[in-house]
């Protein structure tokens, strides 16, 4: 129910229902009071029905004592004769003389009323006469009374003697009480009067009820008028009371939906002292504190973002890539107020996760976090899981778009408070800044590796060869510790590739390569020299041992099976070999004395080694 129908249905309940009965009985207090006008009206007309009656029964009594003693002395038949003359000239309404039963005389109308009697007695006659006379007809009497709105209506039983209203032969008769005659209201009172041979005159009066219904109907419009006026002076009252009561309820909704939708800038009016003042009073004091805690948000968000985006610079900038995973790790800890947190490598081989760091307590949350990291890997991003009373959240350390796995994952806990929206939108950009960090080391020490590296054989390429003699040499200088040098060369090796093509030839290579690879010792170096030609650096290795690894590298070559790249069975080749060994720190001198050697190999028929000393021992004219 709106608020709107309630002010209705309450005023409803508290105004027009008791108007209304109110209405009703200030109608019926009319209606009553119009009654008893009416009722006294009738009262009146029914006295002057009754003293009219009673006057001319008088002086029908007194004409009838007059005639009684007019014709008292006379006799015989000289008497009815004397009365009927007398009565004639009396112009009496009617007049009789009885004797016991016996009219003697009837003269007049028989419809008088109201008559008087006089008793006649005679000397010597034995009967007793009685003289009855009346001034007053029924329509005499019925005229003199009536009016405007006033009828009556003279019966004598049922025969209508007189009557000033047209009453229709078989209509019931008025009586008393409220009445209808010929189609008119009445108020009727009936009265019994004694009539001619002691018959009953009933006498009605009639007082219609439109002589006071005039009245009745002027004060039941004063009444309706006053109820009408009362309920249109409530309505517009109600009316405006809701009205300002809509407005003000209008303001507060207005400001809760501006509020809802992050507008603070304004706040209600207050107006006046009311309880709607107080309200907006709170109100606005709770805006004022939902935008200040709203600022502190925003802020804390602002400084949680520029704190990610500046581990993402250190991330960049840093190629400590264990710094960068213990930095990444303390970082999500402490950005969801994280209870401890664990975080797992990525291994290159099995794609299967070793836990490296670890912070805070994770006691008893083994299998959610498990389950955590398995989604979190599952989907390269975000994966949740619940224990008793602990939110568990992980993330992987991967870059959207890169293609393989994730570098691992960060699985942080909280006991007590799940995770928010923010926590994990601050979890997912920790995932991504880390993965891009350790992807950046990898691709630097790739580029770095690939600086020094040459590609075809993974050997070092000529430029760290020198430097990594460089290095060496320098140590010699200082210590004088002997520094072995082997330069190997394929023999015809231009024949491989005249017969089978570069790419054979390239195989071939990668193999010899492999050879010296696998012979070489931790703090040996091997390199590829330039074209097909490779060299190994020996640290502390005198002429006679790097002899004996040189050699043990060409008869290696020389079990070499090496497969066809056109399938047609294996290729086999030999090497040559050149050795030296000085405990000088002459650079130029070590390259050129085991490239002499290795030109000697070459000379004396190839797939042999030769040792720089030898050489110049057999050399002609050597010391
Ligand atoms: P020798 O026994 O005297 O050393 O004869 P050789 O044919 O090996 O000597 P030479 O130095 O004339 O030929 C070397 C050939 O090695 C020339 C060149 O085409 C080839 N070569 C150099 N570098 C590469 C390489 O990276 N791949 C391949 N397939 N061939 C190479
Ligand atoms: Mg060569
Ligand atoms: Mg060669």
């Amino acid at each position: 129910m709106s608020f709107r129908a309630r002010l209705l249905t309450f005023f409803v309940l508290i105004v027009v229902v008791p108007m209304v009965a109110m209405g009703v009985l200030m109608f019926r207090l009319i209606s009553d009071s119009q009654q008893g006008k009416a009722d006294a009206r009738a009262g009146g007309l029914a006295g002057a029905a009754a003293s009219l009656y009673d006057s001319e029964s008088a002086l029908a009594r007194s004409d009838a004592e007059g005639l009684a003693r007019a014709i008292g002395g006379l006799g015989g038949k000289a008497v009815v004769a004397r009365f009927s003359a007398l009565a004639r000239q009396a112009g009496l309404a009617r007049a009789t003389l009885s004797a016991g039963t016996r009219t003697l005389a009837n003269v007049g109308d028989a419809d008088a009323i109201a008559p008087g009697s006089a008793v006649l007695v005679r000397r010597g006659a034995a009967s007793r006469m009685i003289v009855t006379a009346s001034e007053i007809t029924a329509s005499q009497y019925t005229r003199a009374l009536s009016g405007p709105g006033v009828e009556v209506v003279l019966r004598n039983g049922p025969r209508i003697l007189g009557a000033t209203v047209r009453i229709s032969p078989g209509a019931p008769q008025p009586d008393t009480g409220n009445v209808t005659v010929d189609g008119t209201g009445y108020r009727a009172l009936t009265q019994t009067f004694v009539g001619f041979g002691n018959a009953h005159v009933t006498v009605t009066v009639l007082s219609a009820l439109s002589a006071t219904s005039a009245t009745l109907g002027g004060s039941r419009a004063v009444a309706a008028g006053l109820l009408v006026a009362f309920l249109v002076l409530a309505l517009a009252f109600s009316v405006l009371a809701s009205r300002a009561l809509q407005e003000r309820l209008r303001g507060f909704l207005h400001a809760a939906r501006r509020l809802g939708s992050g507008d603070f800038s304004s706040p209600i009016k207050i107006e006046g002292g009311d309880e709607f003042a107080a309200l907006a009073e709170e109100f606005n004091s709770m805006s004022t504190q939902l935008s200040r805690r709203l600022d502190e948000l925003s802020r804390e968000r602002s400084r949680l973002r520029e704190a990610i985006r500046r581990i993402g610079r250190t991330f960049a900038s840093s190629l400590d890539r264990a710094a960068v995973l213990e930095l990444a790790l303390k970082t999500a800890v402490d950005a969801v107020q994280a209870s401890g947190g664990r975080l797992s490598v990525t291994s290159v081989e099995d794609e299967s996760l070793t836990e490296t760091l670890h912070e805070g307590s994770l006691a008893g949350l083994e299998d959610a976090i498990q389950e955590a990291e398995t989604l979190a890997l599952q989907n390269g991003g975000l994966g949740e899981e619940q224990a008793a009373r602990t939110s568990v959240a992980a993330v992987a350390l991967s870059v959207a778009g890169s293609s393989g796995p994730p570098h691992g994952v960060i699985t942080v806990a909280r006991r007590g408070r799940a995770f928010t929206d923010d926590d994990r939108e601050v979890l997912r950009s920790l995932g991504v800044e880390a993965a891009l960090a350790l992807e950046n080391i990898e691709l630097h020490f790739q580029v770095s590796r690939q600086a020094v590296t040459d590609e075809l054989t993974g050997l070092a390429n000529h430029g760290r060869f020198q430097e990594l003699l460089d290095a060496e040499i320098e140590q010699v200088r200082r210590y004088h510790h002997p520094l072995g040098l082997i330069m190997l060369d394929i023999d015809d090796f231009k024949a491989v590739n005249d017969t089978y093509g570069h790419q054979q030839g390239d195989a071939v290579l990668r193999q010899v390569a492999s050879v010296l690879r696998e012979n070489s010792r931790d703090a040996d170096s091997p390199a590829r020299y330039g074209g097909e030609e490779l060299s190994l650096i020996l640290p502390h290795t005198d002429l006679e041992g790097a002899f004996a690894i040189a050699d043990r590298i060409r008869v290696a070559v020389e079990g070499l099976r090496v497969a066809r790249t056109d399938g047609h069975g294996v290729l086999r080749v030999t090497t040559s070999v050149g050795v030296t060994s000085s405990t000088v720190g002459d650079k130029h001198r070590l390259i050129a004395d085991a490239d002499g050697a290795l030109y000697e190999a070459k000379r004396r028929g190839k797939n042999r080694t030769v040792s720089a000393a030898t050489r110049i021992a057999e050399a002609p004219g050597g010391g």
